[in-house]
């Protein structure tokens, strides 16, 4: 569903950082990519990019066979078909969880009320079906951060990108929201692209890249090459930042 082809991102021009350095991926539907790798490798330009968020340099993004640059609406096409879970700062503060989850929504026609249903079906999705009239401050960090991915689900788009989309969370938390999206794509054959620091994170997905320098260095799908990748990751790189 969706492929990048010699992409590139360099940011600044008199001293110029090149975050990517001409990235090649395919993900076919239905796919959970983990995408690992050290601070300032280029995690978060790579999903930005893949998201339409930002524009890359040289190089292209494909989505469902369609360049990205060829996209004359790209908020629109962008809200049709790609969801996309931040970190952090990502619900509005004075929306409640229904009124946060509606947003995506007007990006097509629709009536209030569809929308409100919608808003707390998704939310029943995510189990906070009794929380619709709650605002962010008044919830957890687990459940808000389940509330974002209510939201990037709200115009049923194919593939969600998730950059740390645990990030804050405890364990307990991490579990559950990894426990959803696996639902999510068996139910659904959703797509899931996230970044992660976290090696309980990255091992439930079918696939982990490893990128490091502005390029992918390592790309495993077996199940015992995963797992050795995060060890090193672990071992490596977290070892380091701690
Ligand atoms: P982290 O794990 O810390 O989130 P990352 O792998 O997501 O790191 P990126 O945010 O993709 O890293 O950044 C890659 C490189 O590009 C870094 O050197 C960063 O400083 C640089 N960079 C990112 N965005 C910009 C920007 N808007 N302007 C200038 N440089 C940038
Ligand atoms: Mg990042």
């Amino acid at each position: 569903v969706l492929e990048t082809r010699k992409l590139t991102r360099t940011f600044g021009e008199r001293v110029p950082v090149h975050a990517l350095k001409g990235v090649d991926l395919q993900v076919a539907a239905g796919e959970i990519l983990a995408i690992i790798g050290p601070s300032g490798s280029g995690k978060s330009t790579l999903l930005n990019l893949i998201g339409a968020l930002d524009t890359p340099t040289s190089g292209e993004v494909i989505i469902d066979g369609t360049p990205l640059a060829q996209v004359r609406n790209i908020d629109r096409f962008r809200g049709k078909t790609i969801g996309f879970v931040f970190q952090s700062h990502n619900l509005l503060p004075t929306l409640t969880a229904a009124e946060n989850v509606e947003v995506p929504m007007y990006e097509q026609p629709m009536r209030g009320r569809a929308r409100r249903a919608r808003a707390v079906e998704l939310l029943t999705l995510v189990g906070l079906g009794n929380r619709a009239d709650h605002l962010p401050s008044q919830m957890s960090g687990g459940e808000r951060q389940r509330v974002a991915i209510a939201r990037a689900l709200a115009n049923e788009p194919a593939i969600v990108l998730a950059d740390e989309p645990t990030g804050n969370l405890d364990t307990v938390n991490t579990a559950e929201i990894m426990a959803l999206f696996s639902r999510l794509n068996q139910e659904r054959g959703l797509t899931l692209v996230l970044v992660t620091h976290n090696t309980e994170v990255a091992a439930a997905a079918q696939r982990v890249i490893t990128i490091r320098d502005g390029m992918i260095e390592r790309d495993v799908t077996m199940q015992s090459e995963i797992e050795r990748e995060l060890l090193l990751f672990k071992s490596s790189v977290l070892g380091q930042a701690i």
